[in-house]
């Protein structure tokens, strides 16, 4: 056990905002960070590798994991289910490592509710046209799946206020120095708050 337990990090945005890339460089930036890989019934995209990417499962695999209550949280996603493996998480956290967890609004507030202390970021594209272009340049996704992801991301935009941090990623070295200035004053408060006793 450490002597200090990390801390659950939720980075949420709206599909194609670059979550991805903000949380690979947390993690080979700040010591002590780690990625929760989340269990998803969605297709595997190109390139993504089991248990790298996400665990790939099929719906009564997943609806098993919801029975045996496996998920720190779930939500479905664009026609897809996605959730983050509690006991993974708890273990990281015990040792003493943040842990981030790149999700959705939904799964976010569940962590808000059910983790009181996790700390929630969320990340903002500089525009709406910018997200847009984002999306279609990706190319990962069919015209009606984009389209339904740029809805979803108008309706999670009208949640940002129910998060701690807004990051905005226009440039990403500032959005990435914003984030790792948040995460290390996070981890100065547990230590004082150890000093104080
Ligand atoms: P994608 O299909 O583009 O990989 O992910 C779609 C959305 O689901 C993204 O916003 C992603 O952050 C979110 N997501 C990925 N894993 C999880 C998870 O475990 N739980 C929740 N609630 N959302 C997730």
């Amino acid at each position: 056990m450490a002597d200090f337990q990390g801390k659950i990090v939720v980075i949420t945005g709206p599909s194609g905002v670059g979550k991805g890339t903000v949380v690979q460089r947390l993690i080979s930036d700040v010591p002590r960070v780690v990625k929760s890989v989340s269990v998803t019934t969605r297709e595997k995209r190109a390139g993504e590798k089991d248990g790298v990417d996400y665990f790939f499962v099929d719906k009564a695999k997943f609806d098993e994991l919801i029975k045996q209550d496996a998920f720190l949280e779930w939500a479905e996603f664009a026609g897809s289910f996605y959730g983050t493996p509690q006991t993974w998480v708890d273990e990281k956290v015990t040792q003493g490592y943040d842990v981030l967890l790149e999700i959705e609004v939904q799964g976010a507030m569940q962590v808000r509710k059910r983790c009181p202390s996790a700390l929630l970021i969320f990340l903002l594209p500089p525009s709406f046209e910018a997200l847009e272009a984002r999306l279609r340049g990706r190319a990962t996704e069919t015209p009606e799946k984009i389209a339904l992801r740029l809805s979803k991301a108008n309706d999670e935009m009208k949640q940002k206020h129910l998060f701690h941090h807004e990051v905005v990623n226009d440039n990403l070295e500032d959005a990435v120095s914003k984030l790792i200035g948040i995460v290390q004053s996070e981890r100065s408060k547990i230590v004082d708050s150890h000093s104080l006793g």
